[in-house]
């Protein structure tokens, strides 16, 4: 049978490779919907391809060209949580960037979708309310350490695991000194020695708020206690992430860093399908390191265990003061040793909320973009 499949954020690093991963499977995966933000060039070029019934541009209007009258095309922001629900098939993809996948994912979930979750954000800002809607067997992780984790945790059988060992890269910065990372510049925060991904993701791998984010991510989807977490910084990304048991066994997930790997396992669970990704070859790499994460060049790690222990908003608050603070970033408007500053401030003002209902965290997400933006100037 066909697994239908809506491509939320199509145009995108995970959408775009989430499609040449599925066209590796035509008998398995058709596509069911597309959507982009602004980029109606791919989209239409994805459209013509793909040949979806549903599509959504979110930021903007755009004519639709007349070889894709075949496709009912939806405009603003809306349409996203729309295709989340209404497009045919089993499964949405969540590969938009932030937090407004957030209503999206509910909104699929309410609809009855399994979601393949690459969109970190909404898990973060959405916590409690998100598990809430998503029982066991709706909800797969696409990030590749959480999918690892998953991977990990297969055949664990009904043993707990005693501890998260999710890895890290430690970004461009790593090496780097504290006064300059401080100032480092936009280019130098958008090479990231091992993965290739969207700009957000790829500054908030030099500021290790990625990581942040992922801790955040695997207290909700493993529901781990924070000290259950331990953060590995691990250079090369070759051990995904690994999960250690009472008996002292620590099972890993080991690969080339692809992400058609984690896609394709979240879109064929519990099956696994070729991939095309680069066979791991141990001998050419001779050797893995690891090492501890430094706290004090990197504050995002105390603070997303700080807004674990705060619960309530403070999550979604240092999810959306970031997001604010990493797009100042990149339009060159703050120092990049500006975004934990602003981050910290949030929490410090808006930490304290509540997050039961959306309402809060839209509240919670408000308000800390009221406090970072004032910080911009
Ligand atoms: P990109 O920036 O490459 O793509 C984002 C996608 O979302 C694009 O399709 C974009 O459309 C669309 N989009 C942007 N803003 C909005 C908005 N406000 N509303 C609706 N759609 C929007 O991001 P990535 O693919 O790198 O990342 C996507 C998500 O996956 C993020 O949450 C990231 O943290 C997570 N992730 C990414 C990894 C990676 O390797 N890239 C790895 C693990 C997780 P348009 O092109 O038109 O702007
Ligand atoms: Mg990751």
């Amino acid at each position: 049978m066909k697994r239908g499949i809506a491509i939320l954020g199509s145009t995108g690093s995970i959408g775009r490779q989430a499609i040449e991963v599925l066209q590796l499977h035509p008998d398995r995966f058709f596509v069911t919907a597309l959507t982009a933000h602004r980029n109606a060039a791919l989209l239409f070029e994805q459209v013509r391809a793909l040949r979806p019934r549903l599509a959504a541009l979110t930021g903007e209007e755009a004519q639709v060209p007349a070889d894709l009258s075949f496709c009912e095309f939806r405009f603003g922001p809306h349409a996203l949580e729309e295709v989340a629900a209404q497009a045919e098939g089993e499964d949405v993809l969540a590969a938009v960037v932030g937090v407004a996948g957030l209503k999206a994912v509910m909104a699929a979930r309410k609809a009855g979708k399994r979601v393949l979750l690459a969109n970190k954000e909404t898990l973060v800002a959405g916590g409690q309310m998100v598990m809430n809607a998503c029982p066991p067997g709706s909800l797969f992780p696409v990030d590749s350490e959480h999918s690892a984790i998953f991977q990990c945790l297969q055949g664990a059988g009904p043993n707990p695991y005693e501890k998260i060992l999710l890895t890290a890269s430690g970004g461009p910065f790593r090496t780097w000194d504290k006064a300059a990372i401080q100032t480092a510049t936009v280019a130098q925060a958008l090479g990231h020695p091992t993965w290739n991904m969207g700009a957000k993701i790829t500054v908030d791998s030099a500021s290790m708020f990625n990581k942040a984010l992922e801790i955040i991510e695997a207290k909700w989807l493993f529901d781990a206690r924070p000290e259950q977490i331990q953060v590995v910084v691990h250079p090369q990304s070759i051990v995904h992430s690994a999960v250690q048991f009472r008996d002292g066994a620590v099972i890993a997930q080991l690969g080339s860093p692809d992400m058609k790997v984690p896609i394709l396992y979240a879109m064929s669970y519990p099956e696994r399908l070729e991939t095309g990704a680069k066979e791991l070859n141990l001998f050419a790499l001779g050797q893995l390191t690891f090492e501890k994460p430094d706290t004090d060049k990197f504050p995002a790690i105390r603070m997303a265990y700080e807004a674990l222990k705060a619960g309530g908003a403070a999550a979604c608050v240092l999810n959306a003061a970031n997001e604010e603070a990493s797009y100042a970033f990149l339009q060159e408007k703050i120092p990049f040793g500006r975004i934990p500053e602003i981050v910290a401030e949030a929490l410090q003002r808006h930490g304290h909320l509540p997050a039961d209902a959306l309402a809060d965290i839209d509240r919670a997400d408000a308000l800390a973009r009221e406090t970072a933006r004032a910080m911009l100037d």
